[in-house]
């Protein structure tokens, strides 16, 4: 592979190897092969990025918005100019076909480079007159940041995370998952090429242990992590202990309400772009879907005839819209899922299977008739399983959809525009989709309520995450004291 980067760490500007670490074996999930090895940060590794990037962030927080601006503006035209290398990288870590890394991955990234490059110079404080005297705020960066990102977005997520955090002035030490660990690397390498000085966006290699030792680490003061719901209350409790700040994206259960009156083909396009983009390896997918009884039997006849043109081939192949799971281990969660689902009385009406062939392929799978305490339809499966359930009427399905620990996304698709508002206004979730679903523009806050979240990504949102503010109180007459 051409655009395998040179080391398994990049820090203060450099690549570093340090083969002393646990070896990570780097495998393509469309064929099962091992495409490159990488090795788990040592302490010394991880002392050299946490080290280099307390030592470079006062200069560059000290620097203007508009400079730092420009250099993350750089980036992001670095990265729009070598999207399709970046994308064959992308699809190598993760498997996800060209057709949608091409669209989804470095791009997204470029947005959130640009987005946040234009913000930097725009964050100031406020003037608050009190008579002769007055308080100014300023806002100030947090200092040394971590990013600890998921397998399915691996450049986006590095992107996601290093744009505001760069932006605010922070430096950022960012770990990848141990099953995507190629994309943060050359997010890293562009970010240097652009002008970024060492030692500002360093990235170190590792299993939960890396990410544990640089959340406890007393050099850090912020932790942004995208991960599961039960790694994200070990991460935020080890962050509280340091008082650190944290942004949490976790994993959802979410619920996407179709009514009758719904343009039926939009409802069926959200709906598998909710399940089965990425194959269904996404956090905010609309897994529970809600559809009213009126339209149920046409919503699945439809459904099925889309699911004809699902193509399940090779990821590098621009025609294949369907690739394999990240990885053996996941693919074993999701046939379980499947067993579960077949075991408790769902109706199997898609998919189901896995594919007789190498590397970690299952297909596009629908289940029907789901009740609300089935298994899939209570625990987040993440992967290409789909559940739909039935509904009467309004109320009784704002109840079901809420009556989860989960509160990341939740969709609508009615045509009746007041119903719309007042069902959204009503679901307990952070990032809402009406007659949509998925859609994560850098402009637009991406976050969860309930067990899915604190904080927001993206967005102006993001920066009140990435910075702190001082407040300072200036007296121009006498200090009056009582003695
Ligand atoms: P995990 O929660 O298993 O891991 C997330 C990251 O945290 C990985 O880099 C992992 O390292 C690291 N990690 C694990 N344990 C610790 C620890 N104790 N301290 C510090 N870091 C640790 O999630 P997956 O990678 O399996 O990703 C899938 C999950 O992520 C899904 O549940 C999904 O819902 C969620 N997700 C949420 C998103 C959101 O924005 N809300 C977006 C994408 C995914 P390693 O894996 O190398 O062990």
């Amino acid at each position: 592979m051409e655009t395998q980067p040179k080391a398994s760490h990049f820090i203060n500007g450099t690549y570093v190897e340090d083969t002393n670490g646990t070896p990570i074996p780097v495998i393509y999930p469309a064929t099962g092969e091992v495409i490159a090895t990488v090795y788990a940060a040592t302490p010394e590794v991880l002392d050299q990025a946490v080290s280099a990037a307390q030592a470079a962030q006062e200069a560059w927080g000290a620097m203007t918005g508009t400079e730092r601006g420009r250099i993350l503006r750089r980036a992001a035209d670095l990265m729009r100019e070598r999207n399709h290398e970046l994308s064959v990288l992308e699809t190598y870590d993760t498997g996800k076909p060209l057709q949608e890394t091409l669209v989804a991955d470095a791009t997204s990234g470029a947005d959130a480079l640009e987005y946040f490059g234009g913000l930097a110079a725009t964050l100031t404080g406020e003037h608050i007159p009190l008579g002769e005297d007055w308080v100014y705020t300023v806002r100030e960066p947090l200092g040394v940041c971590v990013g600890i990102g998921a397998w399915n977005y691996p450049t986006q997520i590095a992107c996601w995370k290093g744009a505001p955090a760069l932006a605010c002035g922070n430096a950022m030490i960012f770990k990848p998952s141990e099953t995507t660990p190629l994309c943060a690397l050359k997010v890293a390498e562009i970010l240097v090429e652009a002008g970024l000085p060492a030692g500002l966006y360093n990235v170190v290699q590792g299993m939960g242990e890396v990410g544990g030792a640089l959340v406890t680490d007393p050099r850090v003061d912020k932790v942004s992590l995208t991960g599961s719901v039960p790694t994200g209350k070990k991460v935020y409790a080890a962050a509280a202990s340091g008082m650190k700040h944290v942004t949490m994206e976790l994993g959802g259960k979410s619920p996407l309400v179709i009514f009758d009156d719904a343009d039926l083909d939009n409802a069926v396009g959200g709906a598998i772009n909710g399940n089965f983009y990425s194959s269904g390896q996404v956090c905010s997918n609309g897994t529970r879907v809600f559809v009213q009884k009126g339209i149920k039997e046409a919503f699945l006849k439809r459904l099925a005839e889309r699911l004809e043109n699902a193509v399940l081939g090779d990821p590098l192949n621009e025609d294949t819209n369907f690739g394999p799971m990240v990885s053996e281990r996941q693919m074993e969660i999701v046939k379980s899922y499947i067993a579960k689902g077949n075991e408790e009385g769902a109706r199997l009406v898609a998919g189901g299977g896995q594919l007789d062939k190498d590397g970690f392929w299952l297909e596009p799978t629908v289940f029907a008739d789901v009740t609300d305490d089935m298994t899939i339809a209570r625990e987040e499966i993440f992967g290409p399983v789909m559940a739909v359930l039935d509904f009467e009427d309004e109320a009784e399905v704002i109840a079901r959809a809420n009556d989860t620990e989960y509160g990341l996304s939740a969709g609508v698709f009615t045509n009746d525009i007041s119903r719309a508002h007042r069902v959204i206004g009503k679901l307990q979730a952070g990032s809402c989709f009406i007659n949509s679903y998925n859609d994560a523009p850098v402009e637009a806050p991406f976050g969860g309520v309930k067990a899915s979240g604190v904080g927001r990504e993206n967005s102006k949102e993001a920066i009140q995450h990435y910075s702190q503010v001082k407040s300072v109180y200036v007296r121009m007459g006498d200090v009056e004291a009582a003695f």
